[in-house]
């Protein structure tokens, strides 16, 4: 038997349908109690509408567009309850957060999603930053704090890691032969983490994920939203700026306003890479995608006055995808053109490897440590149906949050590093596989080629300047 995870009163309304979408409607049917004649699925694409009436779930066949958003919602949800679970592309997190808050439904994302066109169509780069999306959120829980318990970016990362985060600091601690107490409030998980001497976080992820398929030109690969990837690919590369760093790249900004955490460089984030450390391959390259979670996790650990912090840690994704994927970022970026077809590779056709997910923890007197899932297709398949190794570390994600908002329905706006870690991922952890803590003595410098000369600094190995690649 499943543990039961709580009621859900009035409809669930999923908006989008796609992978991950897919992946969690049975988890969501496993874990909580519903009435099954109140499931919707706002989903414009018919593809699924059959495997959807099969199941009884009612499909409602139209995008949510800034037009109708309203409307819609007040109509599926006329009582004042129920829980509204966005995994769509194209529509306004905040804008449909609101709108929930104000009928009193909770709700859910995995991501700050703006309505369609905003990714390609605003002119201004500094306007298409995460930072500048996740401020907006943060500015509305500012003006509204409190009410109906309204969870940001709750997917794998964003989410689980920053979950991640505080483990690795308490198995960090552990292991250094300290006996910190677990801190309970943000002021005293920064410290905690000064404390530590941590001087950053890499969101260090290596998919393995293949077919025997082989990529075809025009074709762009993902193991998740092909939509999403390129939108996020194609904003400048963001990070969370720490108080350690002590040279910034010349292309870089940062922001005159909001939370400080983060700086922007003039460039798209799916061609500049970094050097990182996976358990698998050990050093590689990994993408510099902007993320939520690098704002948040650098904001989330500031000691002091934001705009003159005593302490921060810097925090970015180092991203190496599925090798499909690469190979479509290179056909993309090297064309000029996104593909016309598009692929996300699902459990059937995958033969083997792992989505390795966790955070790398760096600068500290161990000098680095690895904390994360190691979910391989065959356990995925075994855990749960219709999605692969990806999108159950994002589904399973969104299964602790609701299980989460359940418990606290009062707890206005939140993003994933202000919820119970230890309680979220009580309720994730049966579906993330194998989740461990590895340790390190690479550096960002220890495994250069030699060959051509390259500004290093070796004094202090964890300089951006030494992540970033030439
Ligand atoms: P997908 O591309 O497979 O599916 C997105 C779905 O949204 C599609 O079925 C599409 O038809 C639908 N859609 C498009 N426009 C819509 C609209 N206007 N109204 C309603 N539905 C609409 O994407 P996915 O892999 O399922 O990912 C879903 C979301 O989750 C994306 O925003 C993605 O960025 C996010 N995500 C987050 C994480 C994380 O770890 N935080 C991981 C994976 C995906």
């Amino acid at each position: 038997a499943y543990p039961n995870h709580g009621r859900i009163d009035g409809p669930i309304v999923m908006i989008g349908f796609g992978s991950i979408g897919r992946g969690t409607l049975p988890l969501i049917e496993r874990h909580f109690e519903y009435d099954a004649r109140q499931i919707f699925v706002i989903e414009p694409n018919l593809d699924d509408h059959t495997f959807l009436a099969q199941r009884g779930i009612r499909h409602v066949e139209e995008a949510v567009t800034r037009d109708n958003y309203r409307a819609l919602l007040s109509r599926l949800f006329p009582d004042g309850k129920g829980f509204c679970v966005n995994l769509s592309v194209d529509t306004s997190s905040l804008d449909i957060m609101k709108h929930c808050r104000e009928l009193g439904v909770l709700y859910i994302d995995t991501v700050v999603e703006p309505w369609a066109g905003f990714y390609f169509d605003t002119t201004d780069n500094a306007a298409r930053t995460n930072y500048a999306l996740r401020q907006a959120v943060r500015d509305e829980k500012a003006r509204n704090p409190g009410g109906p318990t309204a969870v940001s970016c709750c997917g794998a990362n964003p989410g689980m890691v920053s979950w991640f985060v505080k483990d690795a600091l308490m198995t960090l601690s552990r292991d250094t032969g300290r006996s910190d107490p677990m801190p309970h409030t943000r002021e005293g998980w920064g410290r905690f983490m000064q404390s530590l001497g941590v001087k950053g976080i890499h969101i260090a992820e290596r998919d393995t994920q293949k077919s025997t398929r082989h990529k075809r030109i025009g074709t762009f690969v993902n193991t998740w939203s092909v939509e999403g990837f390129v939108s996020e690919g194609f904003q400048p590369a963001e990070l969370g700026w720490g108080t350690h760093e002590t040279w910034m790249p010349e292309d870089a900004h940062s922001h005159a306003t909001g939370c400080r955490a983060g700086i922007w460089i003039a460039r798209p984030g799916a061609i500049t890479r970094v050097h990182t450390w996976c358990p698998t391959p050990g050093p590689q390259f990994g993408f510099l995608v902007t993320h939520n979670e690098a704002i948040s996790i650098s904001d989330h650990y500031t000691v002091g006055d934001p705009a003159r912090p005593d302490y921060r840690p810097t925090c970015h994704y180092a991203y190496h995808p599925c090798d499909d994927a690469v190979l479509s970022l290179h056909e993309t970026f090297g064309s000029g053109r996104i593909q016309a077809t598009q692929h996300i590779l699902d459990e059937n056709e995958i033969t083997e490897g792992i989505d390795e997910l966790g955070v790398l923890l760096y600068g500290h007197e161990k000098n680095a440590l690895w904390y994360g899932s190691r979910l391989s297709i065959e356990e995925t398949r075994d855990l749960a149906p219709f999605q692969n190794a990806t999108g159950l570390q994002v589904s399973s994600a969104v299964l602790a949050g609701m299980a989460w908002a359940l418990e606290n329905p009062q707890a206005g706006i939140v993003e994933t590093d202000e919820m119970d870690h230890l309680r979220c991922l009580e309720v994730q952890r049966p579906y993330l596989g194998p989740v461990e803590a590895h340790y390190t003595d690479w550096t960002p410098i220890s495994e250069r080629w030699t060959k051509f000369d390259e500004e290093i600094d070796e004094a202090d190995p964890w300089q951006f300047k030494n992540v970033l690649a030439s």
